[in-house]
């Protein structure tokens, strides 16, 4: 099939490469123009395993393409997907405009049947302004469709290629039949294609982000609770992930959720619940909840120190989530804007988010080229993302490069028995 997909951002490229990988022809369609030009050069402007890889092949058999010129896209293809950006809006709710300028640009460029396919994540009763914006601008037939997408940053492309379940929702056949072609390759394994109502597809998207968010804040209120009375939350943890109505996903206490996806996405849920008059009181807790979490870290270095001013902490871990370079409402950004506002000194390493890290903090944070050079002199090391390099350090040299051997692990990646072991005096969250 010829598709187009709009916006190259960690879903659209992602989409992009991997419908080109099960032989589509597909052109990629990004407003921004420096953007497009490092992909039409082979450069991939976000860090995620196994994308360079894919775009590079599928841009070498002349399967994929970037352009930033929409209408001669659109009039090539009979599939055109949506996943541009819906962030925040002051409000909490999903910004629209992005997608509904889109829907426009498309409508007033077809050239034919199209089916229209809003990928981003977007709120119940999208798809209708989506099909009225068209409407107002073509007299060409056209389905509107709600297809959700489920894949995690680190993990996107396995997740694309391999996916759980793929949702469609269509409110005609004609639609739903393409989308089905289309994500066949995909769910030979028999993943199920579900096909629903529009107002259900898009609720799905909400309701398992919200689920996921609700996991994580449950289980760092356990935490708390386990602090408080001298129980491991790790135990606990394992005890409860053991039944299988439970499992063992999203049950890691931490130092908070971020991403460009949760927290978002509970905000609009919150936001589209209360707009028909339902205050979706769990929701409220979980973003509580998170909002303090993010604070837990330094809340516990200023019990331990007294006051911040002056201290150097090395920070392991920038980005929201290991094997991203996303820092969108990562925790590292409240935790880091905390220390500098107390005076702190913050020496950061992150694998991959550095030069994200430089353009939100500048040159208030130094940045260590490696995770040992973080530590130097450090009065204490704050670990806030999980990256594999950091689970097994060597502790002696970590020691011997520190100012004084303290560590404050947000993510509990190392065993409290072995760190006093080793000589630290080690924080950690629930045990
Ligand atoms: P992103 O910010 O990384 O990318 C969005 C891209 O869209 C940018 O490159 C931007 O330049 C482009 N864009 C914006 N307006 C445009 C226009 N008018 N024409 C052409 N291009 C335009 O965003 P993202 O993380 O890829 O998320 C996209 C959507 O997918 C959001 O709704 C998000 O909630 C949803 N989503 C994200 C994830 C995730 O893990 N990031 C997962 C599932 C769903």
């Amino acid at each position: 099939m010829n598709i187009t997909v709009v916006g190259t951002g960690y879903v659209g490229l992602v989409v992009g490469a991997c419908f080109a990988e099960n032989g589509n022809t597909v052109i990629c369609v990004d407003k921004d123009a420096a953007k497009v030009r490092a992909l039409q050069k082979g450069k991939i402007p976000i860090y995620e395993p196994g994308l360079e890889e894919l775009v590079t092949r599928n841009r070498q058999e002349g399967r994929l393409t970037f352009t930033t010129t929409l209408p001669r896209a659109v009039r090539s293809s009979q599939v055109i997907f949506i996943a541009v950006g819906t962030p925040e809006a002051e409000d909490g709710s999903a910004d629209l405009q992005h997608v509904l300028g889109v829907a426009r640009d498309v409508a007033r460029a077809m050239n034919g049947y199209k089916v229209v396919v809003d990928k981003s994540t977007v709120p119940v009763g999208t798809a209708e302004k989506v099909r009225e914006a068209i409407r107002r601008e073509t007299t060409h037939p056209f389905s509107v469709v709600s297809n959700p997408e489920f894949l995690k940053q680190g993990a996107a492309v396995d997740d694309f290629l391999r996916p759980d379940r793929v949702v469609i929702g269509a409110d005609d056949p004609r639609g739903a039949e393409v989308m089905r072609e289309l994500y066949a390759p995909f769910t030979r394994t028999g993943a199920p294609i579900m096909v629903m109502d529009t107002p259900s597809a898009e609720l799905c998207k909400y309701a398992a982000n919200a689920m996921l968010a609700t996991r994580i804040s449950f289980m760092n209120e356990v935490a708390h609770v386990c602090e408080q009375y001298g129980a491991n939350v790790d135990e606990v943890r394992r005890a409860v992930a053991s039944d299988k109505r439970i499992g063992a996903a999203f049950l890691f206490p931490g130092c908070g959720y971020g991403g460009s996806c949760f927290p978002k996405d509970v905000k609009a849920i919150l936001k589209f619940s209360k707009d028909k008059g339902y205050a979706f009181k769990i929701l409220e807790a979980v973003e509580q909840v998170n909002a303090l979490q993010k604070q837990l870290l330094v809340g516990k270095m200023q019990r331990h120190f007294g006051s911040l001013k002056g201290k150097t902490i090395g920070v392991w871990g920038l980005a929201f989530k290991p094997r991203t370079d996303d820092m969108r409402e990562a925790p590292a950004i409240t935790i880091i804007s905390a220390l500098l506002e107390q005076g702190a000194k913050v020496q950061a390493y992150d694998p991959e988010a550095t030069d994200v890290a430089r353009k939100h903090f500048g040159s208030k944070v130094s940045y260590a080229r490696k995770s040992y050079e973080a530590l130097v002199d450090a009065d204490a090391l704050a670990l806030v993302t999980e990256w594999n390099e950091f689970r097994e350090p060597d502790f002696a040299r970590m020691r011997k490069l520190m100012k004084a051997p303290v560590v404050f692990d947000g993510r509990n990646i190392y065993n409290p028995q072995q760190m006093k072991a080793h000589g630290f005096t080690y924080f950690s969250i629930g045990r």
